[in-house]
């Protein structure tokens, strides 16, 4: 069944008589705090929301021995993942007829920096302006919500789409990605991908790749008021010694965009962002311990295991210039993020279609971004050669304070996701 103009007018006017509905839904997402090891209650909610719409559901926990051998597999360490769980919603067609489609989203969120300097509190969402305040309001409750409000539109129209649609709602996207990796695991494979990240309504041509180090050091704690003799090592003031020798990467890292097809045009895409430093357990001793962990940013393309000897390196010419820590180096985890870039190939039929919706919506070409930062689009396209586009709602101060979505780009965006899944699955009377 052709996507016709009375079909259209349909569709795009179910979009906006739901949205009121939507708003809600993102808000009751947003109020489950799903920060790590803590998703669990929110997957019960999703399932729950699947079940209602008539979708086949999946909702299964990790098992960390199940994928820690495929390509993508981020370690982990110290993690439990007793609430790690995923959940997968399947629409079938009467008839399969087009081509299907993985709509994937996280409901994992950053921890909210700092509760207390939030205008209100970040798992109260809050509506004012024309956005929605809220920790993951933007990245990305209100994406995985739009792509489920969007099938409900075409419903609502009294149409389906035309070919399976697998809706995953999964863990894990902000700290390993295993959650997605899951998904592949269990043998989930469509058409085409879409990544409703909130990035913009914008096709994301490539993405960096992604490192998370973790540097344990080990101090000689002797009272504080000794240290003066040279007795004892204050393992956090080691850690402050080895910092700027791997920061000093991330400059070195973008200079080697000028000879990447792509990231030569960007002005900046590595980043290398100390996260967490801790150690000591009382002020006049000398810190005994102390734990560095870091996020480097990585150029799309290059091998991983070549660049964690990179880092290696850098962190032992950091000890050899310190007789402490060349007598101590610290130990070396690479744990989390071990992530590799990824680039949509132009030309792609899913990103024509994501371009007419578009097109339809705004009135205007889409354009392309090039990224710093990493999403799940890449399992589909690295391991499983599935084009996958990142394009969504605008989100203001992801992982800040005071996050936020544009609710006119919501909408918009909404509208551009319901075009493009008639578009990409066909459709078929409800
Ligand atoms: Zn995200």
């Amino acid at each position: 069944m052709a996507l016709d103009e009375t079909a259209r007018q349909r569709i795009l006017a179910a979009v906006d008589s739901g949205f009121e509905a939507q708003l809600a839904f993102t808000a009751d997402m947003v109020r489950h705090d799903s920060t790590r090891g803590n998703e669990a209650a929110m997957q019960d909610f999703m399932a729950r929301a699947f079940r209602e719409r008539g979708f086949e559901v999946d909702h299964w926990r990790i098992e960390v021995d199940d994928i820690r051998d495929l390509p993508g597999f981020s370690p982990v360490v110290d993690v439990d993942y007793a609430q790690a769980f995923n959940v997968v919603a399947t629409h079938r067609p009467k008839a399969e007829k087009g081509r299907s489609l993985i709509v994937n989203g996280h409901i994992d969120v950053v921890p909210p920096c700092d509760a207390a300097r939030w205008t209100t509190p970040p798992f109260e969402p809050r509506i004012e302006g024309g956005r929605m305040y809220g920790r993951g309001a933007g990245d990305m409750k209100s994406g995985l919500a739009a792509g489920i409000f969007a099938i409900d539109a075409i419903r609502a129209a009294g149409f389906q789409p035309a070919a399976t649609v697998h809706i995953q709602s999964v863990v894990e996207e902000e700290c390993t990605g295993n959650g997605t990796l899951a998904c592949l695991q269990r043998g989930y494979k469509a058409d085409g991908a879409l990544v409703p990240e909130p990035f913009g309504a914008s096709i994301m041509r490539a993405e960096v790749g992604l490192m998370w180090l973790c540097l344990d050091i080990e101090g000689d704690p002797q009272h504080a008021s000794a240290a003066f003799n040279n007795v004892g090592a204050n393992a956090l003031e080691k850690a402050i010694h080895i910092w700027p020798y791997i920061k000093r990467l991330e400059e070195e890292w973008n200079a080697r965009k000028a000879g990447h097809p792509i990231y030569k045009d960007h002005p900046h895409p590595i980043r290398v962002n100390l996260g967490k430093l801790s150690g000591g357990d009382w002020v006049s001793s000398v810190p005994a311990k102390a734990r560095m962990e870091v996020r480097l940013g990585v150029l799309e393309g290059e091998d991983l295991a070549a660049i964690r000897d990179e880092i290696r390196a850098r962190v032992a010419e950091a000890c050899a210039a310190d007789p402490y820590l060349a007598a101590h180096p610290p130990k070396i985890t690479f744990h989390g993020f071990q992530a590799e870039g990824y680039v949509l190939q132009p030309g792609s039929e899913i990103e024509a279609a994501m371009g007419r919706a578009h097109e339809e919506v705004f009135g205007e070409k889409v354009t392309a971004t090039i990224s710093s930062a990493v999403t799940d689009a890449r399992f589909f396209g690295l391991y499983q050669d599935t084009p996958s586009i990142v394009y969504g709602a605008t989100c203001g101060l992801p992982h800040g304070i005071d996050e936020y979505v544009e609710l006119d780009s919501l909408l918009n965006v909404t509208r551009a996701y319901a075009l493009f899944i008639a578009d990409w699955c066909g459709l078929e009377p409800a």
